[in-house]
């Protein structure tokens, strides 16, 4: 269990002391996606932690999508992001807002940083522009538009505005310091512009900001007090500043940077995943091998698992990488006390007991999770054909294995005791039938306390058994080559990232599962439906995790 961490992480130590000094009133914080992608783990912590915040602090939490730039933005990211977003449990109530709204006010802004010799339009061109800005060691060359006048300055932006200029011909850039250590503040672009239609705004505009620009005017016009990022935004945050105090907001949002969540040996960012969806590598988004959240949700991921791995991730200032088997540990605990605890076969032999009746069927009381009672006891029938495990059985048994092989007795769990007498093979000597004769004694809950046995399997009635699809995932890249190809930059892909088990036969109870049902399949770990796939007349499960942990949580 995660043990709940008395100290404050550094954003919490931020706020306190911004709350004692006055510095604001309240708490505001804002998860604010561009919708060009489908959103994955590393974008769950930054919204659980932003959430969080809001909800420690009684303070307000918006959703806000950062839709300034029409090049790469879609509607269909939107619905994606809001349904992740609300699946994590982070409830915006009614504060859903797109930057796009405010399109007015930030021209507005661009006209105030104008009037007052803190704006200028450039004609420049984007090569030029970079040459002129220097580099980390030599300082940039101001632009030889730098001092327009301020009426020409207006002039020539209403123009970009009415669309008098071709894509490029002219920007709106501040006007700050183009000796500045920090590139970001020599003279950085802030309004662009772009013939393009927007999903929000159509044709309304041909003038976009630039994200330094646009980003802490939307921070600013919603209230946001504490504008939580990631690292790689700290060089921007004196441009931040510049642009909330220059716009002359009242009570300016803080800018506060922490550490990107990294997944060591997962294909993470939105850029990677979207490459993979567009070669056609992955069924779409939601393929249950990706990271994104819709990925890990038709996997069988819970928002709880997610919040618990964000939670012992921590929130720090300094990059570091966590493990898959974390995150895997963290749907395990989930599931094990929640989940029952079916019998299902995915690789089937048949199983005869000689002595059984042919017609009889009894139904086996199975307690449904044997940790937590409270799920109660379910019937299981069993006769006189079954299926088990094809590993389950060694016509010529390998030291320590003590599971089935000629003259070997072990459990039927939930059934009885049986002695393998006899195999059939095929006519290429395998072994496709395994006869066995049982115990009447040693019925399950019957309290024999004969003999004991070693081995315990698991079985179906091949009767009574539903058929299944089954699909067991292992990481899509190649972890022994490490994710990208040193060579041409490629994933090294694992070719057995997707393994389909067509013929999987489970216990009759699990014939009406739907999605998003999960459960664990005794010995062969957490499965759920699959929502894309699955019908009751054709089942199909992902493998959400095996059983087998290879985490170890460190206990203090
Ligand atoms: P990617 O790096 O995958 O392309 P992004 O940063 O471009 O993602 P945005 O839509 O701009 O995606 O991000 C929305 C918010 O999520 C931002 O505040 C961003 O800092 C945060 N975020 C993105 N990736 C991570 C991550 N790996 N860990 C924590 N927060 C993240
Ligand atoms: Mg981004």
């Amino acid at each position: 269990m995660v043990m709940e961490n008395e100290t404050k992480n550094f954003i919490e130590q931020i706020i306190d002391k911004d709350l004692a000094e006055g510095v604001y009133d309240h708490v505001q914080t804002r998860f604010p996606p561009e919708p060009n992608g489908y959103l994955h783990i590393g974008h769950a912590k930054s919204i659980l932690l932003n959430y969080g915040l809001a909800q420690k602090y009684q303070g307000k939490f918006n959703m806000r999508f950062d839709d300034t730039n029409p090049t790469k933005e879609k509607s269909e990211f939107v619905e994606s992001i809001k349904e992740d977003v609300a699946w994590l449990g982070a409830d915006w109530e009614d504060r859903l807002f797109f930057a796009s709204d405010y399109f007015e006010t930030m021209y507005e802004c661009a006209v105030l940083l104008i009037k007052k010799g803190k704006a200028f339009v450039c004609d420049l061109t984007a090569e030029q522009i970079r040459e002129y800005r220097g580099t980390l060691t030599e300082p940039g060359k101001n632009s030889p538009y730098r001092d327009r006048s301020i009426e020409e300055n207006l002039e020539l932006f209403e123009n970009m505005k009415k669309g008098l200029y071709k894509d490029g011909e002219k920007v709106l850039r501040a006007k700050i310091d183009m000796a500045s250590p920090n590139i970001n503040m020599r003279d950085p672009v802030i309004y662009r512009v772009a013939h393009m239609s927007h999903h929000n705004t159509g044709d309304a505009w041909c003038i976009y900001p630039m994200y330094d620009f646009a980003h802490p005017i939307e921070d600013a016009v919603e209230h946001v007090t504490h504008s939580v990022c990631t690292l790689e935004f700290e060089d921007h945050r004196p441009l931040y500043n510049w642009v909330v105090q220059e716009c002359e907001f009242d009570h300016p949002p803080k800018q506060i940077e922490f550490a990107k969540l990294y997944l060591k040996n997962v294909v993470t960012g939105k850029r990677y995943i979207k490459k993979l969806v567009e070669d056609g590598i992955v069924d779409g988004w939601d393929d249950p091998r990706l990271v994104s959240i819709s990925g890990l949700r038709r996997r069988g991921y819970t928002p709880e698992s997610i919040r618990m791995f964000v939670e012992m991730a921590g929130v720090s200032k300094s990059n570091s990488t966590c493990e898959m088997p974390m995150l895997e540990y963290c749907i395990r605990e989930d599931l094990k006390m929640k989940r029952p605890r079916m019998m299902a076969v995915l690789h089937p032999l048949k199983l005869v007991i000689d002595n059984y009746p042919e017609d009889q069927v009894e139904y086996m009381e199975v307690q449904n999770n044997q940790e937590n009672p409270d799920l109660g006891v379910r019937k299981v029938p069993f006769c006189k054909e079954l299926y088990i495990e094809q590993e389950d059985f060694m016509e010529v048994p390998v030291k320590k294995y003590f599971r089935l092989y000629p003259g070997n007795e072990v459990r039927l769990m939930n059934g009885y005791f049986v002695t393998c007498t006899d195999i059939v093979k095929d006519e290429d000597g395998n072994v496709i039938e395994v006869h066995c004769t049982y115990d009447p004694e040693t019925r399950s809950g019957n309290g024999f306390t004969g003999r004991k046995v070693k081995g315990t399997i698991h079985w179906v009635s091949a009767r009574h058994a539903v058929k299944a699809e089954v699909r067991l995932y292992e990481n899509i890249v190649d972890e022994e080559r490490g994710v990208y190809n040193d060579e041409d930059g490629s994933l090294n892909l694992n070719p057995n990232s997707l393994v389909v088990l067509k013929e999987c036969y489970l216990e009759p109870n699990l014939a009406e599962a739907a999605a998003p049902e999960s459960f664990q399949f005794v010995r062969n770990g957490y499965f759920c439906v699959d929502s894309k796939d699955s019908s009751p007349k054709h089942l199909v499960f992902n493998r959400i995790v095996s059983l087998k942990s290879s985490f170890k949580i460190e206990q203090k």
